[in-house]
């Protein structure tokens, strides 16, 4: 019987396939799953709905203290504004420091967890004994995004799509503050040429391989 990991740092930028093998790996070791990008979309997203700048400090820093929850489940969180917006956001100090507390708790659950996100493995939970840092080329992933809108019936454009992926790459590798990057001891997983199930296997493998399994 394979060993089972407690804990699974998962980074990695925008549409590499983190969510989708995130939940993947959490329903298969029974572990509670936290998409920690939904946080920075709430705070990013409660900013915007009261008419404020995602980039201004004091309003981010307090958006970022008094989300809920429920702030969560909002669908528009999904939507590449809510992403833009997160990502401005995520480079300020103090909304990274209310947003951490959250997310180690999450990380310490008894049944264990999986938490997606840039600075998983780096910053959050550095001690977690499984972290993946899940890539796929610029091209890939704006191809991924741009069939997933046309799935939708969403008008899109390739070109677009390319440009706004490498914006947040630059600015999630670029800040100084817990910036995007592989943890020292991470195992380095290329979506690019794999499906979500051979992305899934490989993960597998990986995380057996890292574990003596
Ligand atoms: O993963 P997702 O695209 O939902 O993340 C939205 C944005 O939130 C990212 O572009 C990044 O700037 C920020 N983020 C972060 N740290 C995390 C998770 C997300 O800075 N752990």
């Amino acid at each position: 019987m394979p060993a089972r990991p407690r804990l699974i740092a998962i980074d990695g930028p925008a549409a590499a396939g983190k969510g989708t093998l995130a939940r993947r790996l959490a329903a298969h070791f029974g572990l509670a799953y936290l998409d920690t990008g939904l946080l920075y979309r709430a705070v990013g997203a409660r900013v915007l709905a009261a008419g404020g700048d995602p980039r201004d400090p004091v309003a981010a820093a307090a958006a970022a203290r008094a989300i809920t929850p429920d702030d969560l489940a909002l669908p528009e969180l999904r939507t590449e504004r809510a992403g833009q917006a997160a990502s401005a956001v995520a480079t300020i100090p103090a909304v990274r420091a209310a947003l951490s507390d959250f997310q180690r708790d999450f990380a310490a659950r008894p049944e264990g967890a999986v938490l997606d996100g840039r600075d998983i493995g780096t910053v959050i939970c550095p001690d977690a004994p499984v972290k993946l840092y899940v890539t796929a080329s610029a091209e890939v992933r704006a191809k991924r995004r741009l069939e997933e809108m046309q799935a939708r019936g969403v008008a899109a454009d390739h070109a677009a799509i390319l440009a706004e992926v490498r914006a947040r790459d630059e600015q999630d590798a670029g800040r100084a503050v817990a910036p995007m990057r592989p943890a020292e001891d991470a195992l380095l997983l290329d979506t690019s040429a794999l499906d979500p199930d051979q992305a899934f296997a490989a993960a597998l493998a990986l995380i057996a391989a890292r574990l003596g399994g």
